[in-house]
């Protein structure tokens, strides 16, 4: 049977078993790349859905695919990020990068490849991405020397591009051209060595990394598994390491959660400074809004503030968006707008982020998430495997729509509302301290975004 064809029947038994939203969410842009001995692989588009994939629908996954063909035992996961590399010709590239620099707003340096835009000064410091704040302060004032490599990890839309983008900026700035920068995505720098060893020209490739003082690499998460890429990330880390070069890396996960990194390259990133940036939290949020709308020229009523920090919590990028949005209204209706108008934007685009959440969506997605009954959630059952998917709904009911305590309790089956009080905080506590909980949590967010 083709691969298509193969997976298409997997895929729709898989539609019958489990949730449509969780269906759309997690596989449907899922594809088999290819049909091995004893097992398949099959890629997904990035490493939040994969790891949620292999561990939540593996066993369906092989179970289906057993039931087309019994010599099916295993099925490895990839992570295959558009756009696809080398399909491209040399020309086509350049096009297409052409076109892509058209777009941006501000002009990226092609000697350096950093955008003016991410300065270091524009990066807004709070508690949740102070450690990373200092570390890099600290690699800006010892070059190669203090921390090295600097590892800057969290999710998407919290700051890690500008934040390594501004040490590179600001070393600019402060050394001139003394020091030698170079900023790449590890995408980006896939691409090249492929293209390097297609055409010959890997000691190119060789040459210019290794001349620089610091290397700044974006998402490294996307290096892992390209065997030749990583072999040559490889060479051309230790030439920098060995030479007190500084290398700058960021990731969407720590260097221990970077799936099918090397061994030694992963010990390689967890000897130098590793330092994460969280989700920024209500008084966070508020600076980082009032510090935009100062860049943008741009004043807005304290309540509107509030508003905007309290319905924005995913990341800065949504806080970005809200005001970019506010700001493009003004200046095509050409007027302030009214605060109902405002209200209005806030609403529309967060629409998917609080306003219209139920309990029972963040009840339903906690079981779904955990493979437990709703009713087992809300019931009265003292069984052990509940306790954590009950205190986790309690944390998100708090947190996600800043219900009453009492409200909380009779909803998850407890007479007292100090229950509840004691499940929030414990959850609170330990999400800082566990990255574990804290990406459970996060993926339970995104469930109950998407849950209809
Ligand atoms: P990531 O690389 O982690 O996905 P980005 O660095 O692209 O996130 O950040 C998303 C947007 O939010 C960018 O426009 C960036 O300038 C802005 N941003 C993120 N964190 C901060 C911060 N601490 N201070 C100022 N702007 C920020
Ligand atoms: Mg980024």
């Amino acid at each position: 049977m083709e691969k298509e064809e193969l997976w298409k029947s997997v895929l729709s038994e898989l539609e019958i078993q489990i949730s449509r939203p969780n269906f759309l969410t997690w596989l449907k842009s899922s594809r088999l790349v290819e049909i091995k001995e004893d097992g398949v692989i099959v890629s997904l588009p990035n490493y939040f859905t994969k790891e949620w994939v292999e561990n939540k629908y593996n066993k369906l996954i092989i179970s289906s695919l057993k039931n087309i063909d019994y010599s099916i035992k295993r099925v490895e996961y990839i992570v295959e990020s558009s756009p696809k590399p080398s399909v491209l010709s040399k020309e086509a590239e350049q096009k297409v990068s052409e076109k892509q620099l058209l777009l941006q707003e501000t002009k990226i340096d092609p000697e350096t490849n950093l955008n003016p835009k991410y300065s270091f000064n524009s990066f807004i410091v709070g508690p949740f991405n102070e450690l990373a704040y200092s570390a890099a302060e600290a690699v800006i004032n010892n070059i190669g020397t203090k921390y090295n490599p600097l590892f800057i990890y969290g999710g998407v839309g919290l700051g890690k591009t500008h934040l390594i983008q501004g040490i590179g900026n600001e070393i600019k700035s402060v050394y001139k051209n003394k020091v030698k920068i170079k900023y790449v995505t590890s995408e980006k720098f896939t691409n090249e060595v492929i293209w390097a060893i297609r055409n010959r020209r890997v000691d190119d490739i060789k040459s210019v990394y290794r001349s620089v003082d610091v290397l700044i690499i974006d998402d490294i998460q996307f290096i892992g598994g390209k065997e030749k890429t990583e072999e040559e990330f490889f060479y051309t880390f230790n030439s920098l390491y060995e030479n007190n070069k500084q290398i700058i890396i960021s990731s969407d996960r720590p260097p221990k959660a970077l799936p099918v990194l090397e061994e030694r390259l992963r010990s390689r990133f967890e000897g130098g400074m590793i330092a994460d940036i969280t989700y920024p939290e209500y008084e966070s949020r508020v600076a980082i809004i009032k510090t935009k709308l100062q860049e943008k020229e741009l004043e807005l009523e304290q309540k509107v503030v509030e508003l905007i920090a309290k319905k924005a919590q995913r990341n800065v990028r949504e806080i970005e968006g809200i005001l970019n949005k506010i700001v493009f209204y003004q200046s095509a209706k050409g007027k302030i707008l009214g605060q109902d108008d405002l209200e209005k934007i806030i609403a529309d685009l967060t629409d998917k982020g609080v306003s219209n959440i139920s309990p029972n969506q963040i009840i339903k997605s906690v079981s779904d998430f955990f493979e437990i009954m709703p009713n087992d959630l809300t019931g009265r059952s003292r069984s052990k495997e509940l306790v954590e998917p009950r205190q986790i709904a309690i944390y998100l009911l708090r947190d996600m729509l800043d219900m009453s305590f009492p409200y909380i309790a009779s909803k998850v089956g407890k007479r007292d509302h100090s229950t509840a009080i004691y499940a929030y905080k414990k959850i609170d506590n330990d999400l800082t301290k566990n990255p574990n909980l804290h990406q459970k949590i996060m993926m339970i967010k995104e469930l109950v975004n998407k849950a209809e």
